[in-house]
């Protein structure tokens, strides 16, 4: 799946969002100091102050996007999809701020920061939705983890969210067989 950089840019803050209340590692988000580093890393601009409100709606909009990727097939993903644009208020704007090519931004930049980070989100899972189906929203499949993934692979095979969760899976699987080849001699 191909698209532009800015629609990664959406999915990529999508995917982070989620899997910031992680299973593993608790709430990565637990503070407004948490966040703006997260904001920074997707080069999210005009954030001015941020209050432990704002902070909490970030919170609940993650929960949301997370029963995006785990919704039981497209029309529900779709659903929730526009329900995220209608209250975001989603409106395509042409901008070349700060000397970057012509992109899309999809609110002002004084809107509320969650409806900013709700509207990229959005648009992202939208482009994955219509390109390669909800399919690729995913969850890993390891039993301790619960991080989503958006699987970009040609033939849709991915199954976990990273290396890590891929290579103790292997290792398991590689130990189970190995005893049951022990016991059954
Ligand atoms: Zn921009
Ligand atoms: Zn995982």
């Amino acid at each position: 799946m191909n698209f532009d950089s800015y629609t990664d840019c959406g999915i990529e803050v999508a995917v982070e969002l989620v899997n910031s209340d992680s299973r593993e590692d608790g709430d990565l988000l637990p503070d407004v100091a948490a966040l703006r580093a997260l904001l920074q890393r997707h080069a999210v601009s005009g954030v001015g102050r941020l209050t432990a409100q704002e902070l909490g709606e970030v919170r609940a909009l993650r929960t949301r996007l997370r029963s995006i990727f785990e919704a039981g097939d497209d029309a529900e993903a779709a659903q929730l999809i526009n329900e995220l644009l209608v209250e975001s208020r989603a409106l395509p704007q042409l901008s070349s701020h700060d000397g970057e090519p012509w992109h899309l931004h999809y609110t002002s930049r004084d809107a509320p920061i969650a409806l900013r980070l709700a509207a990229e989100a959005a648009m992202g899972l939208a482009a994955v939705l219509r390109v390669g189906g909800g399919e690729r929203m995913s969850t890993c499949a390891d039993d301790r983890c619960r991080d989503v993934f958006v699987d970009a692979s040609r033939n849709r095979s991915r199954r976990f969210c990273s290396d890590t969760c891929a290579n103790r899976n292997n290792v398991a699987a590689h130990r189970a067989r190995r005893r049951a080849q022990a016991t059954s001699v």
